[in-house]
């Protein structure tokens, strides 16, 4: 890659990438330019060097690449050193922690290479410096900011970006001024704050003694104290303007919390951490390139793990990105026991949106910890409720009353949440400030004008793109009037989304839907104290009211039940109790066609929860037999289709299903994906349009493509319970998103499933 590399300052980063060039091979020699002829022995004893000199003109000499890793402050001296061994074809780059400076340097002491003059910053390092230190891992699954300025040719960015690629780390660019204040905003701060921290309580009348009551978090707190203070002072120094403002930021912070402590404003201190909370769970999603939902889990060990310079950036890149998930599963078995499946989506989506709007403090249980209802949630702090938890489903809304939303102070991001964007339309269009929604590159392909458009008629001020898709942009200040809206395609959520502004509109607003969808928004508003009037295919609010918050128990999805009441039912000796499942009537086709089929479901203690019908379920193995599934229960079991197919395959006879096109355009094909697993296991069937016919019988086992669907991978995981050999199915990942839980719950009750994941 390189005929002779120099790297002037061989300490650990210089003397790392030596190390690092030599391991893979990318240079023919490596020579250094150092202050001290013990550093040039050190290099040449570990091997990182060929040869060396303290004169930094004759150390580069004949290089084709240089690289400066001397203090920032040396920068410019070290420049002027080398300066008159340049070749007229170098590309040279450094390591420095600050861009502005070094670039300055760069235009004053080698202004004629300048062109060819990369700016860059490994976000690597360790707490130890010096040559001894060097390791040739040490940008592995590391990021490096490259900071090319106006002036630099963007073949020598492209030779220094792959130098750093083919060492392991992961490449960035920056603009300089910006690379400047971030770092003082996530590396410096924290440095002087910890810094200044451990100094300050030092310095107190009892001395260093305080130390020995100190607990564990003080010492993560101020592990980056010790960080070389001259590296440090240098920073502190040289990205002096960055580090002030950073400063200034925070101590505006401090003042806040400390008026809020001093002046007992409970809403405000818990406004400060839970905010902070969930911050800190998005930037470890960041930097471990995973879900959101999967960051509030990583413990604390992982940023412990955090190398010196930067406290914010340095971590390791994980293997979390495009991570592989297989279920493993062995033939039989039995389901026995009693358990609760996680909380029902789209309840959980409005228990938020209604506690945030609601007067007074909501209690949540039992909430779905997933990615979606979690964008909710964030979108609803970010417009300043006080959310507490969520914990173990466990959420305190701290409502701010229909009026009290606060600006974002900037867009609101959906994730892959369609209903969090559809229903918050609706919300949204009647506040007084702006908004702009965006979400994931899928739900910015989904779209979003069937619900613009009656909110437009109510006077809504809506913009999508060109193509009807996000951003969503919505004006405030409309004053929205009550309409009457005919559904023209049956859709909950559109539904909602009128509702919900009709909550904000003049007069009343009615919709009309062409068959029957979920009806959780009307239940909960009701639950809420918040008149909604039902009359046959229509349902009516008038704006002006208000919301008073209550408690509520998130009954258990019936969409996830539906997995053991099949399994339990074809699985013989299976006896299973699902508990506080919610049972809307919009919801059991699946219970109505299992039992057409001949199982064993029994509901007990049926109850209301918030609005909401739940029962605990019963479920017991059965017989099951073959049938013509009635199309009017298509829509009230859409989504557990996947699951009824095993069903069907373990029924005596044929099962014909007719009228589900909509399968078709789910997270997959569901007809093809599904009919491709049962053709592989050895179950026969045949494909329709808009629908299947499954001939149930004896299955064996064999290797299935989830697709990435998270409902047929549970499917086939159940389709174990009757199989002859064991069953591997492949792209599972997603199943933790919708069911979180699923493989524990699962084997727990007597699934044989093990997790496989790289
Ligand atoms: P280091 O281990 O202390 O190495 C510094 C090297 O520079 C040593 O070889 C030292 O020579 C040489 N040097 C010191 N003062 C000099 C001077 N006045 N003139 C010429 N050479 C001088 O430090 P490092 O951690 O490698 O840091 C090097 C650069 O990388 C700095 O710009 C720093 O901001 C940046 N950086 C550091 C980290 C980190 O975490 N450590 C991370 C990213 C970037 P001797 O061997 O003779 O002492």
């Amino acid at each position: 890659m390189f005929n002779r590399v120099a790297i002037i300052g061989l300490g650990l980063i210089g003397g790392s990438l030596a190390a690092a060039i030599r391991a893979h091979g990318l240079a023919t020699t490596i020579v250094a330019g150092a202050r001290s002829e013990r550093t040039l022995e050190r290099g040449k004893l570990l091997g990182l060097i060929d040869d060396g000199s303290t004169d930094f003109a004759e150390a580069v000499k004949g290089a084709d690449l240089v690289f400066l890793a001397v203090p920032v402050s040396s920068m410019a001296d070290s420049m002027a050193k080398m300066a008159p061994g340049l070749s007229g074809t170098v590309i040279i780059t450094d390591g420095g922690s600050v861009k502005g400076k070094v670039i300055d340097a760069a235009i004053n002491c080698i202004a004629e290479h300048i062109s060819r003059f990369v700016p860059g910053h490994p976000i690597a390092g360790k707490e130890k410096s010096g040559v001894d230190a060097a390791d040739a891992r040490l940008y592995q699954n590391h990021r490096v900011i490259l900071t090319p300025t106006a002036q630099t040719d963007t073949q020598a960015t492209e030779r220094v970006r792959a130098l750093w690629a083919a060492v392991g780390a992961e490449v960035l660019t920056m603009a300089p001024d910006e690379h400047d204040r971030v770092l003082a905003e996530t590396s410096h701060l924290p440095h002087l704050l910890a810094f200044s921290l451990v100094d300050t309580l030092a310095r107190q009348g009892d001395s260093l003694d305080i130390f020995r009551y100190a607990a564990g978090g003080f010492r993560d707190f101020t592990r980056i104290a010790s960080s070389d203070p001259l590296m440090w002072h240098d920073i502190f120094k040289e990205n002096r303007d960055s580090v002030l403002r950073a400063v200034d930021l925070f101590q505006q912070g401090l003042a806040g919390f400390r008026q809020a402590i001093e002046q007992g404003d409970s809403d405000d201190m818990l406004a400060i951490m839970t905010r902070a909370n969930s911050a800190r769970a998005h930037f470890l999603a960041l930097s471990a390139r995973t879900s959101y939902t999967a960051a509030l889990q990583l413990n604390d060990d992982r940023t412990n793990a955090i190398a010196s310079d930067n406290t914010a950036m340095s971590n390791t890149v994980s293997s979390g990105h495009g991570r592989r998930v297989e279920f493993h599963l062995q033939p039989g078995g039995a389901l026995n026991g009693s358990l609760r499946v996680p909380g029902d989506k789209s309840i959980s989506h409005r228990s938020i949106m209604l506690g945030a709007l609601a007067d007074g403090i909501t209690e949540i249980e039992g909430f779905l910890e997933g990615e979606d209802a979690l964008a909710t949630l964030q979108a609803f702090r970010d417009m300043g409720v006080v959310i507490e938890g969520p914990s173990a489903g466990r959420v305190r809304v701290h409502g701010v009353g229909l009026h009290g939303l606060k600006a974002p102070s900037g867009t609101l991001y959906m994730g892959n949440s369609g209903t969090s964007m559809r229903l918050l339309m609706g919300l949204l269009c009647g506040q007084p400030f702006n908004t702009e929604l965006t979400g994931d590159a899928s739900l910015s392909k989904r779209p979003m004008e069937r619900v613009a458009k009656p909110l437009r008629e109510m006077n809504a001020a809506i913009a999508t793109t060109g193509k009807g898709t996000p951003p969503v942009h919505i004006s405030g200040g409309q004053q929205l009037k009550g309409i009457h809206y005919d559904l023209p395609v049956a859709s909950a959520q559109v539904k909602s989304a009128i509702l919900l502004a009709g909550l904000y509109a003049e007069g009343e607003t009615s919709v009309t839907e062409p068959a029957p969808t979920r009806d959780h928004t009307e239940r909960m508003l009701a639950g809420f104290g918040y008149p909604v009037s039902r009359d046959g295919a229509t349902s009516k609010v008038s704006g002006g009211g208000k919301l008073s918050a209550c408690s509520l128990e998130v009954p258990a999805d019936i969409s996830s039940a539906a997995f053991f009441l099949v399994g339990a039912s074809i699985a013989e000796g299976s006896e299973l109790l699902l508990r506080h499942v919610g049972i809307n009537p919009t919801r059991t086709g699946i219970i109505d066609i299992l039992k057409l089929m001949g199982a064993d479901i029994t509901l007990e203690n049926q109850r209301d929860a918030g609005g909401e019908p739940v029962a605990d379920i019963r479920v017991k193995s059965a017989r099951l037999k073959g049938i013509t599934i009635p199309e009017e229960l298509v829509p009230l079991a859409i989504d557990e289709f996947p699951v009824l197919f095993i069903a069907a395959a373990n029924a005596q006879g044929d099962t014909i299903l007719h009228g589900a096109e909509e399968l078709r355009v789910k997270e997959s094909d569901r007809i093809q994906v599904m009919a491709d697993g049962l053709t592989t296991v050895g179950v026969e069937n045949e494909v329709y349009a808009d629908g299947i016919r499954i001939r149930g019988g004896q299955y064996g086992g064999g290797e299935v493509y989830a697709h990435g669907d998270h409902r047929i991978a549970m499917s086939f995981a159940i389709a174990s319970l009757r199989a002859t050999a064991p069953i591997l199915i492949h792209d599972c990942a997603n199943v933790a998103t919708s069911f979180p839980g699923f493989a524990e719950l699962a084997s727990a009750a007597g699934l044989n499933l093990s997790v496989v994941e790289d």
